[in-house]
């Protein structure tokens, strides 16, 4: 960083209650792409002094120690708006604030357990629709204690953005016990999980590539084909 620089810095974050700290970090800000500084900030309630980084562009601050970033991530929940479709439904959970799915319960609408032969598979209610934003999709996940334990994989998993009806749960069972699920118990686990929109343009086969500098191509070879000599 130029010592000019810095000390524009220096004035310009006077009015902000911002002292450049020195250096600048490797990191971009997230609003604005622009170089970010550490600096020291001084909490005018509280009156405490900590370490934050600044956008020397935008102005925003950003937490600096790792602690802070996680906690300003599990602070920054986006809000799914849900309806519940029968009463007995369960509301989503996240159990930790650091889980990455919220878990889901069954809700079947006569109130009565369902059973799942060994090789059969069945559509679980979860009593509840959500309003999944554009950009992202509900990925509708295995919960460990349910696979590993139940053996009942999720099938299809995956919940489009303007989805409006409830929220079912595909779960096979690919162990060789009967198993039985009773009403208001964990099926599965739902993740918000952005979508990058694609669509898809057909070229010739030697074209493929062509444009992307690649020293690592991975050729032919099919499923599982990677450590085959
Ligand atoms: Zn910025």
């Amino acid at each position: 960083m130029e010592k000019e620089d810095a000390l524009n810095f220096v004035e310009l974050n006077a009015s902000l209650n911002i002292v450049f700290n020195g250096g600048y970090m490797s990191e971009k800000c997230p609003v604005c792409s622009k170089k970010l500084y550490v600096a020291k900030t001084k909490d005018t309630k509280t009156g405490n002094v900590k370490n934050v980084l600044c956008c020397s562009f935008c102005f925003n601050e950003f937490p600096y120690t790792e602690e802070e970033k996680k906690q300003e991530m599990c602070n920054n929940n986006r809000v799914l708006r849900f309806c519940k479709v029968r009463k007995e439904a369960k509301a989503p959970i996240r159990a930790h604030k650091e889980d990455a799915g919220a878990d889901l319960f069954f809700c079947p609408a006569d109130n009565k357990s369902v059973q799942i032969a060994p090789k059969h598979s069945e559509i679980l209610p979860t009593g509840i629709k959500v309003e999944i934003p554009v950009g992202y999709m509900l990925e509708i996940k295995n919960k460990s204690g349910v696979a590993s334990k139940k053996h009942l994989l999720v099938g299809a998993c995956v919940c489009d953005s303007f989805y409006s009806g409830e929220i079912f749960v595909n779960l096979n069972n690919v162990g060789y016990d009967l198993q039985t699920i009773a009403p208001g118990e964990k099926i599965a686990q739902a993740v918000l999980v952005p979508i990058e929109y694609c669509d898809f343009e057909e070229i010739q086969e030697q074209e493929l590539y062509k444009d992307m500098e690649s020293t690592n191509k991975r050729g032919e070879g099919c499923l599982g084909s990677t450590g085959n000599s």
